[in-house]
């Protein structure tokens, strides 16, 4: 079945210590779908894309790729079976070149023929990366090295990309280039979860999204039912 989702998550519970951080979750994502989690500072939607990605283990619940639990697979293997993790902060060694970050994202992989080739693809969505291979990655600008960290995620060959704020920081123009990017990488059959702080710009270019509060869904629909949404225009698109 090509319409079931390629990651289904049921009953997601995280907990830090004593602190349950996410809080029995639902959420579901297909091939070529941009889905979003939108919600407060705290709200548990770094916790949930870290615990889907295998670097936070979770408490509770299933975590299903492909149709087949991942929950207790380390994060390396994730990766290998197509679940890559551009996380808060976008995470690129710094004082390692764009050529060196990007080679990193493909370090699961052994089909030398194969990650030319996506390098290759890389460059052809992201013209800016290969003007700056040779750059140590800590020099560029904010919008550079998000894209460095997208490209190297994408070198891991990901059927499904888990994006964490990449708007963060970043000034409207570059936003702007970055979710075109996006836009292409969902146009090729990846399914992108997406948590961004910008309810507003998450809402408008997502198919659908979850509304996180305390670490539950608190709301779900198309983007554009929530935009037109009351409780979601005055809790977090700053209207009363
Ligand atoms: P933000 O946009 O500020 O990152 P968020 O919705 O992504 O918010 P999380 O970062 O997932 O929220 O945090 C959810 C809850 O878990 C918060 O109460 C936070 O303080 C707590 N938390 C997050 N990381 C840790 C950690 N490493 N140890 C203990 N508590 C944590």
């Amino acid at each position: 079945n090509s319409n079931a989702p390629i990651l289904e998550v049921r009953g997601l519970k995280v907990a830090y210590g004593g602190i349950q951080a996410v809080k029995g979750i639902d959420l579901t994502l297909r091939k070529g779908e941009l889905v979003s989690l939108i919600g407060a500072n705290g709200a548990g939607k770094t916790t949930t894309l870290n615990t889907l990605a295998g670097v936070v283990p979770h408490s509770g619940g299933e975590i299903l790729y492909a149709g087949q639990e991942i929950g207790k697979l380390p994060s390396h293997l994730r990766l290998r079976k197509g679940l890559a993790l551009v996380p808060e902060g976008r995470g690129i060694f710094t004082r390692l070149t764009v050529a060196e970050n990007l080679q990193t994202g493909a370090y699961t992989r052994r089909d030398t023929d194969g990650i030319a080739a996506d390098m290759e693809k890389v460059f052809a969505l992201l013209p800016r990366v290969k003007e700056r291979l040779n750059q140590v990655a800590g020099t560029l600008s904010g919008g550079e090295q998000q894209m460095v960290a997208i490209g190297r995620a994408l070198l891991s060959r990901p059927q499904v990309l888990l994006l964490d704020e990449p708007s963060m920081g970043l000034a409207p123009l570059v936003v702007e280039k970055i979710f075109e990017v996006i836009h292409s990488i969902t146009r090729e059959g990846m399914g992108v979860l997406l948590v961004e702080q910008n309810a507003n710009l998450a809402l408008e270019v997502s198919e659908r999204a979850y509304v996180m509060e305390g670490g539950r869904v608190t709301l779900e629909g198309t983007g554009k039912a929530l935009l037109d949404d009351p409780k979601v225009r005055s809790a977090y698109l700053g209207e009363d």
